[in-house]
């Protein structure tokens, strides 16, 4: 058997390629540009081309594609092959500078929220020498931002890669000033953890609502759900291990460094954890890894489900996004470090961190927002639609005692003063044991729990990057012209603390008691929908940082707000149409067969004898017989407000539509079917139910 550390990375033009196949010259240029983003002049560009073919050829491709991420949410890519026409009528494989710096698809059926004017449809993907080109199936595929014509962004990674640019700018400034001159760059990591469900391709197949929205709109409660917990952790079924161990295998030839594998509390639901890369390679990694876990699954007989939330009352998907900043030296910044002088550092880096979450509650909020995660915040199984942070005991007391100026250590009486006290260690032990909280301090990251499991986490990652880097300019604004920079420091991190610990929460985020505390004492911001926070991602304060750290200009702001809404809106109108569908063509017609059935008994049992009670089948076709008028009537309501909704033209106010009556109405009709299923003689129902789905993969 091969050894995996033969084959990891095997399908990926990195760093150990790139030293064997370049120039001395040509790689170290090329480096330059990777760590310093200096510019790539034509000729190493064109050496870097040649190569990267001549790789891609011994390694079985024969197209290439620029990859890039538009607003859809998932990938794009179209194949060129490398083919061109010699004279002597054969071919020859080439590949230049040109064409893997820059490519121009036609991008007139992407999403633009009105960026792009339809003449000029255009659009132009530019290479990222940050994340490294790599092999999939027969295509060389070169990681790309994708933008309009005039410049504006059309994609998540140019905004990822800008935020990316002004924390590294900010954080340079404060770590300048605790003497760590010797730092050339400051960069954020992520370790996302996935979440998704497997089902059989078979059941799978069944079912419109899976194929066409991703989730179940129908499914009464099957008699087993997860409240035995004996999921969680629990022995992996031998046909699942056999989708793992492929999984891994292929994300590892990607060079992904897929790392745990466990079952999760639903039943069908697992979980995959990579090792922790620098955000934007994070990002690609976890788009790749999502696309790689669909195939795999197709390749086993299965599904993969990355819906948020697949089956109503059984817990949601999610991806928690653990997320550091460290320095090139090799300093998390989040670590507290061994002596005092890296303390105030890493307290000042933390303040930075609770300010930004606290003064940018809302961009975390609708980071997070789309209409399948609405479904999943706020429902006692995933953090709450409200933003705080958990920091543990030991640090809150730590806080506490700075903001008072009062002895931290009770037993040795010491007052917390920066740059005098050493902090203790927080291993994950003391501070990770709340899994409620949205935000939490996990030793020396902090963990953001709200992403639904199908979320880019660029979207996550470009608002918390802007953020921190906010809070730090602020500081470092501050800081650089102090006086007394101990004084100074001491002050701002007691402000800091004054000003934002009302986001502070260690308690259980899932007790409504929090709720009512949160929003009615501690004035935290509660956006229970998409529709209801994506509006604020154009308030004023919030356009003013994303301008001013240059994350988003203000079209592509507005453009972002539209198709946000308007992705939000589609989805439900898709939703809306299929349980319409599914209601009318296979609901009804199959309890009306049903009914049909229990007649038929009845009458037989009548001509047998008079005496023979009936009660049942009557007693049953009338209850069946008023659940399908319920239906039918529910049917041609949701229809209605679809139609009303879809009339509006202000995508603001249909969003708001869509949510106040169209998911009423979708609720209203599930109700009377999920009743008629559980009285349904099983032979008639037209779709497997929630157990055989849950139950299915062996
Ligand atoms: P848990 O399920 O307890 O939250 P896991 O081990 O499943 O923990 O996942 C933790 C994730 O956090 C992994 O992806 C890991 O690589 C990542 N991680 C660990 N340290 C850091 C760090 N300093 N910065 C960012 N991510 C980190
Ligand atoms: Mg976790």
């Amino acid at each position: 058997m091969k050894k995996v550390s033969d084959y990891f990375g095997c399908k990926v033009f990195d760093d150990r390629v790139m030293k064997a196949v370049l120039s001395e010259k040509v790689y170290n240029s090329l480096k330059r540009t990777i760590d310093e983003g200096a510019k790539l002049d034509q000729g190493v560009a064109n050496a870097v081309a040649n190569a990267m073919k001549d790789w891609a050829l011994e390694n079985g491709a024969t197209h290439y594609t620029h990859w890039f991420q538009p607003l859809t949410g998932i990938t794009a890519e179209k194949h060129d092959s490398f083919i061109t026409p010699s004279p002597d009528g054969g071919v020859i494989m080439e590949f230049s500078g040109k064409e893997l710096i820059k490519g121009e698809p036609d991008a007139s059926s992407f999403p633009s929220g009105g960026l792009r004017a339809t003449f000029e449809a255009r659009g132009y993907t530019a290479w990222d020498p940050t994340s490294y080109a790599f092999i999939k199936g027969k295509t060389l595929c070169i990681p790309t931002a994708f933008c309009s014509y005039g410049g504006e962004a059309l994609d998540k990674k140019t905004p990822l890669l800008r935020s990316m640019q002004a924390l590294n700018k900010q954080a340079l400034r404060i770590v300048k000033l605790f003497g760590n001159n010797n730092v050339k760059c400051v960069r954020s990591s992520v370790g996302p953890e996935q979440e998704y469900f497997l089902i059989t391709k078979e059941m799978y197949d069944q079912r419109k609502d899976l194929i066409y929205t991703g989730r179940t709109l129908f499914g009464a409660k099957p008699p087993k759900g997860q409240e035995m917990d004996d999921h969680y952790f629990g022995v992996i079924k031998p046909r699942v291990a056999a989708y793992m161990e492929e999984l891994n295998d292929e994300l590892w030839k990607l060079g992904i460094l897929a790392k745990t594998e466990h079952n999760e509390v639903a039943p069908a639901q697992h979980e995959l954890a990579p090792i922790y890369a620098t955000t934007n390679i994070a990002t690609d990694h976890n788009q790749l890894t999502m696309e790689i876990m669909q195939k795999v699954a197709q390749k086993h007989g299965l599904v993969c489900l990355l819906h948020e939330k697949p089956f109503e009352g059984v817990n949601g998907s999610g991806k928690h996004n653990n997320w550091s900043i460290s320095t090139d030296t090799g300093i998390n910044l989040l670590s507290p470090g061994e002596t005092p002088y890296e303390n105030a550092q890493f307290l000042l880096v933390l303040c930075a961190v609770i300010k930004a979450v606290d003064d940018y509650q809302d961009l975390l909020r609708i980071a997070v927002a789309t209409a399948g995660n609405d479904h999943r915040l706020g429902a006692n199984e995933a953090p709450p639609a409200i933003v705080s942070i958990f920091l543990g005991d030991e640090l809150t007391a730590i806080l506490e005692a700075i903001e008072n100026d009062t002895p931290y250590d009770a037993v040795e009486k010491t007052q917390m003063k920066l740059g005098v006290n050493v902090l203790p260690r927080f291993t994950k032990d003391t501070t990770d044991r709340n899994r409620t909280s949205p935000f939490a301090f996990t030793g020396n990251k902090f963990e953001f729990r709200s992403l639904g499991s199908s979320n880019s986490i660029a979207c996550t990652n470009i608002m918390l990057n802007a953020a921190v880097a906010e809070s730090l300019k602020i500081y470092a604004d501050r800081l650089e012209g102090a006086e007394d920079f101990e004084t100074a420091l001491h002050e701002m991190i007691k402000k800091t603390i004054k000003d934002h610990k009302h986001i502070i929460f260690n308690g259980n985020g899932y007790d409504d008691a929090w709720v009512k505390e949160a929003t009615e004492v501690r004035g935290l911001l509660n956006y229970k929908t998409t529709a209801d926070c994506m509006p604020h991602l154009l308030d004023q304060k919030n356009v003013d940082m994303l301008l001013a750290h240059k994350i988003f200009t203000e079209a592509e702001l507005r453009s972002r707000y539209e198709i946000m809404l308007e992705n939000y809106c589609k989805s439900i109108h898709i939703e809306a149409n299929t349980m319409v569908t599914m209601a009318r063509e296979q609901i009804v017609p199959a309890i009306e067969s049903y009914i049909g059935e229990l007649a038929q008994i009845a009458v037989a049992k009548k001509e047998l004898s008079q005496c023979i009670s009936t009660k049942y089948e009557v007693t049953h076709v009338e209850k069946l017989a008023d659940l399908v008028d319920q239906i039918v009537e529910g049917a041609l309501a949701l229809e209605t407000a679809v139609a009303q909704a879809e009339r509006i033209t202000d995508v603001g106010e249909e969003a708001m539509a869509m949510k106040d009556d169209v998911l009423v109405k979708m609720t209203a009709l599930r109700t009377p079917c999920d009743e008629a299923e559980v009285i349904t003689a099983k032979k008639y129902w037209p779709f497997p139910t929630y157990g055989d789905l849950l139950f299915s993969v062996k």
